[in-house]
């Protein structure tokens, strides 16, 4: 993927996603009554909201409504649709609410080093691999949050 705002439409659809199904799960932990997964994932949410509006402002784009609309070339097993966020029963448990939310950002950094990999347009490399960094960061934070909720 070559062109800038081609690779900035991508990435706005994969934060959008990302910033939706965390605003769930951010819910889905306020009714199980566990408020520090909630205040995680509400933080989480926010920076995807932040990568979202960066994305747009990067892009020039001005309004998110009206993008024009666009050819989506997901790499394998990237795309932002695939996941589903209500558990079984639609019951959705901590540990769960937490692996779905290790998926997203799984997914969000192969996308992006995916791309950093294989653009031979130094802009899009250079920003992808930015991105890919970032998301590097938060899939080692849920498996941090994992980590922990195994052992209590
Ligand atoms: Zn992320």
């Amino acid at each position: 993927m070559n062109d800038i705002h081609l690779f900035l439409r991508h990435a706005i659809e994969l934060e959008r996603e990302a910033a939706r199904r965390y605003e769930e799960l951010t819910e889905a932990m306020k009714t199980l009554g566990n408020p520090e997964v909630e205040a995680f994932f509400r933080t989480m949410a926010h920076f995807s909201r932040q990568h979202l509006a960066e994305a747009v402002a990067r892009g020039g784009f001005r309004h998110l409504a009206k993008l024009p609309p666009v050819e989506f070339q997901w790499p394998d097993g990237v795309s932002p649709e695939q996941f589903s966020w209500v558990g079984v029963d639609g019951f959705l448990g901590v540990d769960h609410a937490l692996e779905l939310a290790l998926d997203s950002e799984r997914s969000g950094h192969a996308f992006y080093a995916s791309i950093a990999a294989v653009s031979t347009n130094p802009r899009v490399k250079a920003m992808a691999s930015e991105f890919a960094a970032e998301e590097a960061e938060h899939v080692a934070d849920l498996e941090k949050w994992i980590a922990q909720s195994a052992k209590s």
